[in-house]
């Protein structure tokens, strides 16, 4: 299903224009009209799925699937260094546009970018009731 006046569904499925890299019955692969680094794209479905917690489990194994593939062939043209998937779900997480998609971001030696964190340092109780509050004990 799309969604109106959904800009990805309109992207996704080719009714507004964008710098495509790749599409197949699925998915389409886009530039970033905001890029974080060179050759940063967006994997975009072409149902409306407004994060993660909606995509089908089938969807999940091809986007990671896709991701693999683009993140190989994106590596290999660009010479970048490394490689961030990124995801956000929610506004919490940083999402803005709320139909799933799946950032690949090609990194390079000392690009700068800072998307990392000041690492915890919880108790070791902390950690146990945490574990437990998310297994159910
Ligand atoms: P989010 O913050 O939701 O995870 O990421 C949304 C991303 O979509 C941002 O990186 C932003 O630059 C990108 N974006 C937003 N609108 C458009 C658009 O119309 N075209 C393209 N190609 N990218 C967009
Ligand atoms: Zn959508």
């Amino acid at each position: 299903m799309k969604k109106d006046n959904c800009i990805f569904c309109k992207i996704a499925n080719g009714e507004i224009p964008s710098r495509t890299l790749y599409e197949n019955e699925r998915f389409r692969v886009i530039l970033d009209l905001g890029p974080a680094a060179k050759g940063h794209a967006l994997i975009l479905p072409k149902e409306h799925f407004d994060n993660l917690y909606e995509l089908p489990d089938d969807w999940c194994s091809d986007v990671m699937k896709l991701a693999k593939k683009m993140a190989a062939q994106m590596t290999e043209k660009l010479h970048c260094d490394g490689f961030n998937l990124v995801q956000n779900n929610g506004t919490a997480a940083g999402q803005t546009v709320f139909h799933f998609h799946m950032h690949l971001i090609p990194r390079y030696d000392n690009d700068g970018l800072n998307i990392n964190w000041t690492p915890g340092n919880p108790a070791a109780e902390e950690l146990d009731a945490v574990r437990a509050l998310i297994c159910g004990e």
